[in-house]
């Protein structure tokens, strides 16, 4: 899965959602599921489903009773063998026992069920996507959800993912529609009343967390990767808007092959569009038939940008990681899903890197996942990659930036620390040994050992088991008589006075002169390490940036680096700017160390380096809205990137470097969020001339001149954007609308922006997304009206996110009433058991706060000091 992670990039946290408080259970181990062969039958204009199901179970102890999961479901009929079985459902345990007529005995036995289920509005099980046709006639699409754990609600299952089995399904769709599987279509029987009976080839042996059946009015192109055919599904008419990612899969799907070393086994490999959203994920890997929200998959060249198609070929890059790492072999239990999501991750940037050098991902990783990851894990809020996971609440908060950008990077720190071609070796031998089953950590780095030849699981333990972020902070460095010997010491960096407990790791640390070679070293806690190297200049450490630890220098050697910082590789000059920045929130270091930096950085520097730049003084900004900083800051921003702005010039150069495309649309959307004049100006005019011309915003800018009139809207400005929204029926623009409506600076149009939620005009994800972007402007009215209205809020959210989500709302917010509404809040609503999301916000709340306090003065100074 990739969930959506645009906010987990500052410092300032992102709440997550999390899930209803039901217990998953470990289903009992004597009955396991061989073969599914399940039929549905939909009706999408009642939202309504029956299916039928014959499922092949092995016994292997005596029983008298069979658990297995199903939520939602009613069901109508069930046998044991051909003879009736009495079944009770437990529905907060989404469990369903068969008790039979007679003990089983061990063997091949078959269990058939008929029930009936709900198609959902938004993404759990079967659920319907809504939107309008190229025609602009109203259209549905159903498709389904499973992970994690929601193939329950489709079908009566051993939904954990130890519990592999091999699913045959059929289902009936419209005999206008087509339907589609994880496996090709192996036959198509028309019925009486015209819907059409689609049976699927048999899956291989997976999880029930990776099957998926979609139909729909839809187009489908394909192309062949060796002997795999590749696909897109799209609504009728966008089909050539796959055309990026179907190029973009088959190289990837050849550079997997050898990479893992075993090939793609599926006979086809379907990438399907759907015209919705999520409040959770982006795109989900279903064996064989990735399923994609539209903007995630599809390139649309009037309106989509340089960085869509970055952004396309992480996601694509993602998803078919995950066809191996995930699906051939998967994890045992949900408490090691980092290995899913963190090797997918790193795969996403390490294939991307090598298939697209233009857009030095590797270093776009230093600054952005690094970075997200450590926000985090720098607080109390934070958890060790590998924990407990008892509820499908903690199941739903397992999908956060520690399992994803932490997992992501103490896999590259351990590649970079064994080398790359031993690491592949590592993982080669891992997925011949381990293919079609399921596996616990310890059996990675078991493998990468054997391959090594030497131990793994120690460095790695220190990195997965406990939580936190090293800091590795330089006592001295001296030159003398030609060498120079380094003492080191290590703690704990934290965000929070609670974070700052001692806690010790091996780390990895490679280092060297600038210029020079690079030696490595094991840190150890707690004494101070010393290293002597031979000959003097300006040390940095870390290089490269591939371990996961912050540095603080020592004064003169910091002092040095400025100086000598042109000279640095961008991956040391993207990580010394996020460590500096870092430590000045901390409290560790001076934040004029920070403004040091950037003054290094040259106008013509890497498009990365100014992303950064932008970045966190936008960070620092949002700390200090409403005080007498804000202005400014702003203006000083202003100041520091116009300059930039001026050499890359509003429209695109033909041939321009792709960086400098994506470097626009950062610049373009930083300037006007804080109102400079020639931006907002010239956002006015570009969206004045759509009332004749709906592309008359060129596509790399237009999504941030949108957002700059949407800022900045007057109230005829926002009934311009209204009146878009709502004649808009292309799904995504009609989405991207939805979202501006909610950004307004205008409180009062906030709050007209909230009144829309009472009505009709949207659909429930949208209505999801809407309150979403109103809180990222206005976090206090955004929490104070969904807990006002919680029931009307609740209704339009997926069932995933109800816990989290309200208090998400108010996790942005500046005024010192918040935490207590949140704590009065969770205390009426939310099961203690449920509160990671309420531990989250708070903790969020609280950094901003003492990182505002902390960086105040010297903020100030920088800011009287001027240009
Ligand atoms: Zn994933």
């Amino acid at each position: 899965m990739k969930i959506s992670v645009s906010a987990l990039l500052s410092v300032g946290l992102l709440a997550t959602t999390s899930s209803p408080a039901l217990a998953v259970g470990q289903l009992p181990a004597g009955v396991r599921p061989l073969v599914y062969d399940i039929t549905v039958n939909p009706d999408a204009t009642s939202k309504t489903f029956t299916g039928s199901e014959t499922v092949t179970v092995q016994v292997t102890k005596p029983t008298r009773t069979v658990t297995l999961n199903a939520a939602d479901l009613t069901i109508t009929s069930a046998s044991f063998d051909g003879k009736p079985a009495r079944v009770s459902l437990n529905a907060a345990k989404q469990e369903l026992t068969l008790t039979l007529a007679a003990r089983a005995k061990p063997g091949k036995h078959v269990i058939a069920f008929q029930w009936r289920g709900k198609i959902n509005d938004t993404a759990a099980g079967l659920f319907a996507i809504d939107y309008a046709n190229l025609d602009g006639k109203p259209a549905r699409m159903l498709v389904t959800q499973f992970e994690a754990p929601d193939a329950r609600r489709f079908a009566p299952m051993w939904d954990e993912p130890s519990f592999k089995a091999r699913f045959r399904l059929s289902a009936v769709a419209p005999g206008d529609q087509t339907a589609f599987s994880n496996m090709p279509t192996t036959s198509i029987t028309k019925r009486a009343d015209g819907s059409q009976l689609y049976r699927f080839a048999e899956t291989p042996l997976m999880s029930s967390y990776l099957l998926f059946l979609g139909m729909g009015d839809v187009e489908r192109k394909t192309v062949l990767a060796g002997k795999t055919e590749i696909g897109v599904i799209t609504r009728r008419g966008v089909v050539d808007q796959g055309d990026y990612a179907l190029a973009s899969a088959q190289k990837l799907l050849a550079y997997y092959n050898d990479y893992f070393g075993q090939p793609y086994p599926l006979p086809k490999l379907d990438m399907i569009a759907g015209p919705g959203s999520s409040q959770f994920f982006g795109a989900m890997e279903n064996w064989g038939a990735i399923f994609y929200f539209e903007p995630e998959l599809l390139f649309d060249p009037k309106r989509s940008t340089e960085s869509s198609r970055n952004r396309i070929h992480t996601v694509v890059a993602h998803e078919i990681a995950h066809q191996w790492f995930g699906n051939l072999v998967t994890m045992a239990w949900w408490d090691d899903l980092w290995l899913n999501e963190g090797f997918a991750s790193w795969m996403e940037s390490k294939a991307s890197n090598d298939l697209n050098p233009q857009w030095f991902v590797k270093a776009e990783t230093v600054a952005k996942a690094r970075e997200g990851a450590m926000g985090i894990d720098a607080t109390a809020a934070t958890h060790p990659v590998i924990r407990p996971v008892a509820t499908v609440d903690q199941l739903g908060e397992a999908f956060d930036s520690i399992t994803y950008q932490k997992g992501q990077a103490v896999i590259g720190m351990i590649e970079s620390t064994l080398g790359a071609d031993v690491f592949r070796e590592g993982i080669r031998r891992y997925m011949a040994k381990y293919k079609y089953g399921n596996t616990q950590t310890d059996q990675l780095w078991a493998e990468l050992a054997l391959a090594a030849g030497k131990p793994v699981a120690d460095i790695a333990h220190d990195f997965t088991l406990q939580g936190g972020v090293p800091l590795i902070e330089m006592n001295s460095a001296i030159c003398s008589k030609g060498s120079t010997q380094v003492s080191l010491v290590q703690g704990r960096f934290g965000l929070d006075q609670a974070s700052k407990a001692p806690q010790h790791w091996r780390v990895p640390l490679s280092y060297g002169f600038v210029g020079g070679p690079v030696a490595s070293t094991i840190v150890q806690g707690p004494v101070a390490n010393t290293i002597n190297l031979p000959g003097c200049g300006t040390l940095i450490l870390n290089r490269d940036k591939g371990s996961y630890v912050r540095i603080k220098y020592d004064e003169s050697t910091h002092a040095a680096i400025v100086k000598d910082y042109a000279k640095l590789d961008l991956t040391d000059r993207l990580g010394t700017m996020g460590d500096d920045f870092a430590l000045a929130l901390s409290g560790d270091q001076s934040l004029d160390r920070y403004f040091d930096i950037i003054k290094a950085v040259d106008l013509n520097g890497s498009p990365l380096e100014w992303w950064s730049v932008s970045g966190n003084l936008g960070a620092m900004t949002s700390l200090f809205l409403h005080t007498d900083l804000e202005a400014p800051l702003r203006a000083r921003t202003n100041a520091l990137l116009a300059p930039i702005m001026a050499r890359v010039g509003f429209q695109a150069q033909p041939g321009e470097a792709p960086l400098v495309t994506n470097l626009r649309e950062t610049l373009v959307s930083r300037l006007g969020a804080n109102g400079q004049a020639d931006v907002v100006a010239q956002a006015r005019m570009y969206v004045g001339a759509l009332a004749t011309d709906p592309n008359a915003i060129p596509p790399a800018i237009r999504q941030p001149i949108l957002s700059t009139f949407a800022n900045s809207a007057t109230p005829s400005d926002w009934d311009v954007l209204f009146k878009l929204t709502r004649e808009a029926t292309n799904p995504v623009v009609r989405n991207s609308y939805v979202r501006l409506l909610g950004q307004a600076r205008d409180e009062t149009l906030g709050a007209k922006a909230l009144e829309l939620l009472k009505g009709s005009d949207f659909s429930s994800p949208q209505k999801a997304v809407l309150l979403s972007s109103i809180a990222g402007r206005h976090p206090d009215m955004a929490f104070d009206f969904a807990v006002a209205n919680l029931d009307l809020v609740n209704g339009f959210l997926e069932a995933s996110s109800r816990t989290g989500f309200v208090v998400g709302l108010g996790a942005g917010s500046n005024d010192p009433a918040m935490p207590g509404k949140i704590t009065t809040f969770a205390e009426k609503n939310l099961p203690e058991a449920s509160r990671g999301g309420v531990k989250r916000a708070l903790t969020a709340i609280a950094v901003r706060k003492r990182a505002a306090d902390r960086l105040r003065a010297g903020l100030a100074t920088w800011l009287a000091a001027g240009a």
